[in-house]
């Protein structure tokens, strides 16, 4: 008895010294074991090859930045800048005035107090820019995609989406109650099918990008706009690489193929060729837009633009309302890049559109070619797996109105020196 009280006694003890350093163990246990678990993650990245870096650019965005790291100007093309207006003298001018007039943002939702007459001739302006009835904005694109679906289409509707759509279509396809539909890139034959199969749900929405970013192609709308009319489906557009450029007038992809009145909803980014604050955009029918102010969840639950970036898109806007100008300029340098790439033999996938896939194959090829390009002064990213299919590795070289003919030139004569070396070209 005696024993046992001793050692009740002594464990009871050493229990109350210890116990500051067991509740601190505690305390901690959950976020080690979290720790481990995503220190196996990153280094399961690490392994496959599959890491992204990200370099620091001291510098505002433009054709010419300062990159940490890297001696003086280097020369961008991995922006989606297409139409250089980032930096443009009159949007950040614009961005200024709103900064000084409206403050640095709204400290609240729209619906709540978070609407300034600026929110609404920005809507108004992104309207009028693609001829549909309303517009209504959201903090990006990626909210603009998530809070769409779910609102327009319920469990007795179809999707039926291209395979490469961006991800954040398909996360706001995951987030909808819709039977899904997936069809092979840009297949018409398939799309066909799986239209044919919806054709028992009350609503179908056809899906897709206007232009996909790794490739540059551009999706076959007026096949797309004709079976949408056959199978009565409406159809949706995703122009985050095309608005302000595609196009004659740089509406977008459903202009430059002359089905701007036959695509019933478009969404696309502040965040690229219109200044490349942030921002997006859905555009369609006004009870489209009014139902999405009512339900859709990541413009009801998120805090409203600041009014710089508003102030910035919609000069931006209106500088691409008064001329096309920029978009024929960016036209113009993109063809020059094409031309004389191909010309010096490489291969360059995708359709007279600025973004241009230098096609290497090989994933290690390609990243050591776009270090020895960085070294040239030419900072441009290549893409393996698993962003583009095994065996499609790239360097995507993304062209700019901002780009001089000079700039381009350096950066073909770069890779014509770099491929040299590697053997990718005579
Ligand atoms: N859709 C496409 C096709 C995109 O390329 C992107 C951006 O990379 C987005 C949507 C998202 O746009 P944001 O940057 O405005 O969220």
């Amino acid at each position: 008895m005696l024993v046992r009280t001793t050692v009740f006694k002594v464990n009871y003890q050493v229990r109350g010294i210890l116990s500051p350093l067991l509740n601190s163990n505690r305390k901690y246990a959950a976020l080690a074991e979290a720790k481990s678990v995503l220190e196996s993650e990153l280094e399961s990245i690490r392994v496959a090859g599959t890491w992204k870096g990200e370099r620091v650019i001291t510098s505002k965005q433009g054709p010419r930045i300062n990159v940490d790291g890297s001696r003086g100007d280097i020369l961008n093309f991995c922006a989606n800048n297409y139409l250089g207006l980032s930096s443009h003298p009159e949007v950040i001018e614009a961005g200024v005035e709103a900064l000084k007039q409206y403050g640095a943002g709204l400290s609240s939702v729209r619906f709540i107090c978070g609407t300034q007459d600026l929110h609404k001739r920005l809507e108004q302006k992104i309207a009028q820019f693609h001829e549909r009835e309303d517009a209504i904005l959201y903090a990006s694109c990626f909210d603009a995609n998530a809070g769409l679906f779910e609102v327009l289409l319920g469990p007795d509707d179809a999707v039926l989406s291209d395979e490469l759509n961006h991800a954040s279509i398909i996360d706001g396809i995951r987030l909808c109650r819709a039977r899904r539909f997936r069809y092979r890139h840009m297949d018409l034959k398939d799309l066909e099918d799986k239209l044919k199969e919806s054709q028992s749900s009350r609503l179908r929405l056809v899906v897709t990008d206007g232009v996909f970013s790794m490739d540059g192609d551009i999706a076959p709308l007026v096949g797309i706009c004709d079976l949408a009319e056959r199978y009565r489906a409406m159809v949706f557009i995703d122009e985050c690489h095309a608005t302000g450029f595609m196009g004659p007038r740089g509406r977008g992809t459903d202009e430059l193929l002359g089905v701007m009145d036959r695509v019933h909803i478009v969404n696309s980014t502040l965040g690229k060729a219109l200044g490349g604050a942030a921002g997006g955009y859905t555009v369609g029918p006004k009870t489209l837009i009014d139902l999405l102010r009512q339900r859709s969840r990541p413009y009801l639950f998120s805090n409203s633009l600041p009014p710089p970036v508003v102030g910035c898109s919609t000069r931006a806007i209106e500088l691409l309302l008064q001329s096309n100008e920029i978009a024929e300029s960016m036209a113009a340098k993109t063809k020059r890049f094409r031309d004389s790439m191909t010309k010096a033999g490489f291969t360059i996938s995708g359709a007279n559109h600025p973004i241009c896939p230098v096609m290497l194959g090989d994933a290690q090829l390609a990243s050591v070619m776009a270090e020895d390009m960085l070294k040239l002064g030419v900072y441009v990213i290549g893409f393996s797996y698993p962003v583009v299919p095994k065996g499609k590795a790239r360097i995507r070289v993304q062209i700019s109105a901002a780009h001089s003919d000079a700039d381009i030139d350096h950066c073909v004569n770069g890779f014509i020196q770099v491929g040299r070396k590697h053997g990718v070209v005579p």
